[in-house]
């Protein structure tokens, strides 16, 4: 399990697709062009952070859930 964990915002997701361009491991696109989580997420922290810094609407927002990997990060 990744120590961090992303929420999407689908209603405000543009369906834009920049998500999945910066982290393809983690962001899909449903049938309606709208960002979904990959379960589980395969792309590194800093990729997720990418994608979500990116999303032009700020649908995305990352949080850490592991003391450990936020440790290993800062
Ligand atoms: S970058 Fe943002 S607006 Fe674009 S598809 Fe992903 S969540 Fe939706």
């Amino acid at each position: 399990m990744p120590g961090w964990s992303v929420q999407i915002d689908r209603t405000r997701c543009l369906g834009c697709g920049v998500c999945v361009a910066y982290a393809p491991g983690s962001f899909a696109q449903d049938g309606e062009g709208l960002a979904v989580l990959r379960d589980p997420p395969a792309d590194s922290l800093d990729e997720v952070r990418t994608a979500v810094d990116s999303c032009p609407t700020g649908a995305l927002s990352l949080a850490s859930t592991d003391v450990a990997i936020t440790e290993r990060e800062g």
